[in-house]
């Protein structure tokens, strides 16, 4: 008989990943994972070969805790071009184990018992660990379609309940632009807003942007760190793991004023000491390829964006075109299922494509019942070969 111990109360207070479970569902019924937001792509390979002559010259020990000074010094150059936000490879750059880490470093850094962080929701499934990891308490506001007087719609907030959610316990709001799993990019209307309500009520805007470069439609995208007054009051947390093809390497970082920085290396440096040395040296040949490397991409993903919305269109869902990153966030009600994970079980077992149930991204799991989304960073012709089985959907049910 093995021995119980009594595991942490937070250890309980969060389940295994849902998209990896869906990920596993589709192993074992040779369905096509549209599930897990894996690159279906190589990195560049001037990159790769840059890893590997970094560990070949012998760049194999730790490297210092916070960063190489190489990569370092190329994510600061990149955060003051193409982020707008001064940046000072000493004071301000934290290199961690991708974002993943960093989002967890920061609130570590930030949280004391008490504090409330502002969610909007549906979010990455990630900030639910994240603040219970950290002990923050979440207050969440709802990201909801919209239809402007033209006819076309996108997912907004409403200004009242952004408002109303801000309270003298609030730590930080987290934003994520490009959004995970709407596709939302927030506009400087939105981002000032969000500003306002940060200076006015003392606290700190920490955004995930780590689909900054897969914006369709020429949008552009806002870091509210460069807003002004919001340079001392963000965290800005990025990597490598999507723009450049690599979420093996476990490559990102965390941007802050020097203070929260020092806090921010320190929970970083006793939680994993550092993100691996060769591929850092690597990493800083990644951020030095040119503008047209991104437009290349974007341009594969746009393609893909477009053919998987018009076949879940033809195939009866309800699709919101994303404005960025690579998912589409779809409604089901039409389908007649009980719930989203019954959907998703079915969909995997009779039509051989996975998806993510859409109550995953939400605090309160009802709010996301009639949602699944699928992700389109797929090879062209398994994106094709999804298509075609989608349009047995309304036949089979
Ligand atoms: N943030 C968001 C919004 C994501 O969707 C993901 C991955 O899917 C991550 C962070 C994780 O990124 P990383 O590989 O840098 O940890």
């Amino acid at each position: 008989m093995s021995i119980q111990f009594k595991l942490s109360d937070k250890s309980t207070r969060f389940t295994e990943s849902v998209i990896r479970g869906m990920t596993q569902l589709c192993l074992r019924h040779n369905a096509i994972n549209l599930s897990q937001g894996t690159p279906a792509y190589q990195p560049p390979p001037e990159v790769t070969a840059a890893a590997i002559e970094a560990i070949q010259e012998g760049y194999n020990q730790y490297s210092i805790t916070w960063g190489a000074p190489t990569f370092r010094k190329a994510i600061a150059e990149k955060m003051t071009a193409f982020n707008g936000i001064p940046t000072d490879p000493e004071r301000n750059v934290t290199v961690t184990c991708g974002s993943t880490e960093g989002m967890l470093s920061a609130l570590l850094a930030i949280i004391n018992p008490s504090d409330e962080i502002i969610i909007f929701e549906p979010f990455y499934e990630n900030y639910g660990p994240d603040t219970i990891i950290s002990g923050a308490t979440p207050v969440y506001v709802a990201l909801q379609e919209t239809t402007a007087s033209d006819g076309t719609t996108r997912f907004t907030y409403d200004a009242a309940e952004l408002a109303a959610a801000f309270s003298p316990n609030t730590k930080a709001i987290v934003i994520n632009t490009p959004n995970n799993p709407l596709g939302k990019v927030f506009t400087t209307d939105e981002l000032q807003q969000i500003a306002d309500l940060c200076c006015e009520y003392d606290c700190l805007a920490i955004t995930d942007e780590i689909y900054e470069h897969m914006i369709y439609d020429a949008k552009p995208h806002i870091s509210i760190g460069s807003l002004p007054q919001m340079r001392e009051r963000t965290i800005t947390v990025s990597g490598l793991s999507k723009a450049y093809s690599m979420t093996g390497w476990r490559l990102g970082y965390v941007i802050a004023p020097e203070t929260l920085t020092d806090a921010i290396r320190k929970m970083h440096d006793f939680l994993t000491v550092g993100a691996p040395h060769p591929l850092q040296r690597a990493g800083a040949v990644a951020l030095h390829l040119p503008p047209s490397y991104h437009e290349a991409l974007v341009a594969k993903y746009n393609k893909n964006r477009k053919r998987l919305l018009t076949s879940l269109t033809k195939a009866g869902f309800r699709c919101h075109p994303p404005e960025g990153a690579y998912y589409i966030m779809t409604d089901i009600t039409d389908f007649g299922f009980p719930d989203d994970t019954a959907f998703a079980h079915w969909l995997v077992k009779e039509i051989g494509v996975g998806g993510v149930p859409g109550s995953s991204f939400y605090s309160r799991p009802d709010l996301g019942k009639t949602k699944f989304r699928f992700m389109f960073s797929m090879a062209d012709d398994i994106l094709a070969e999804a298509g075609e089985r989608l349009m047995q959907v309304k036949t089979k049910i």
